[in-house]
């Protein structure tokens, strides 16, 4: 579905990301761990295109989406794309953040996009918030309800760069929850986290980035117990 080969990534004279070959799979979870730095969230903003790469390409279902002639608005309607701080929409309600990219970006009528955003809302538990406002609900809400905002323009492929953690421990378990209901509707996510226990839960595979580099990638019972390289297994001395 992705494919990510020999990309390159350089700020000013540092090399943010040397190299990166990924492939991500249909319904496939992938996750990103290393140190604070690693580069983690570049190769997020990469993929989205919020950033250029300096060398090698990227494609999604077969297109390169490297290339400068490619519609980026195109390209940014197949992914969902959620931060780690909200960003919803302070002054608009529940319903109108969830619908805006719908109504503005994909052009479906109001009614439709309503009656989409609430089939979304209702089955993340969250019907009730509809007409509620970002101040009115718990961080937790709030992060479920930017995760359903990314969702409702029916992405191809979600990053999600740190979800967890501007929340407090009791609220992430229900994020994660809705994380994991993504995962078994097959969805097909790149997720970032500092979280080794979210990660191990949630991910098909595990990408360990070492400085800019890929530097050992496999299931997590695997990256977690046996891993291959000295630098993976003292990352994860130190979070574990
Ligand atoms: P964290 O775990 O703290 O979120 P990360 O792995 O996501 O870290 P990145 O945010 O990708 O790391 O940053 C990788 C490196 O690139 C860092 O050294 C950062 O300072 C640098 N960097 C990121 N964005 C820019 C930018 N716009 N201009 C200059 N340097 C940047
Ligand atoms: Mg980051």
């Amino acid at each position: 579905l992705l494919t990510i080969e020999g990309v390159w990534k350089d700020f000013g004279d540092h090399s943010v990301l040397r190299g990166i070959d990924l492939e991500v799979r249909p319904h496939e979870v992938v996750s990103l761990i290393g140190a604070s730095g690693s580069g983690k969230s570049t190769l997020l903003r990469c993929v989205n295109l919020l950033e250029t790469v300096d060398d090698g390409a990227i494609h999604l279902d077969g297109q390169e989406i490297t290339d400068p002639r490619v519609n980026v608005d195109g390209v940014r309607k197949r992914l969902g794309m959620v931060f780690q701080a909200f960003n919803l929409f302070p002054h608009m309600s529940v319903l109108d953040n969830i619908t805006l990219a719908p109504r503005q970006v994909h052009k479906v009528a109001r009614e439709r996009a309503e009656e989409h955003a609430m089939e979304l809302l209702g089955r993340f538990g969250l019907a009730d918030k509809a007409r509620a406002y970002p101040d009115q609900l718990s961080g937790g809400q709030q992060q479920r309800v930017a995760i359903i905002r990314a969702l409702a323009t029916g992405p191809r492929l979600m990053l999600l760069d740190e979800v967890t953690s501007a929340l407090d421990p009791e609220l992430v378990t229900e994020v994660i929850a809705l994380i994991k209901e993504l995962k078994e509707s097959g969805m097909t996510m790149i997720v970032t986290t500092h979280e080794m226990s979210i990660c191990r839960d949630i991910s098909d595979t595990v990408c360990f980035l070492d400085d800019g580099v890929l530097l050992e990638k496999g299931p997590p019972e695997q990256i977690f117990t046996e891993p291959e390289h000295d630098r993976t297994r003292s990352f994860l001395r130190s979070v574990l």
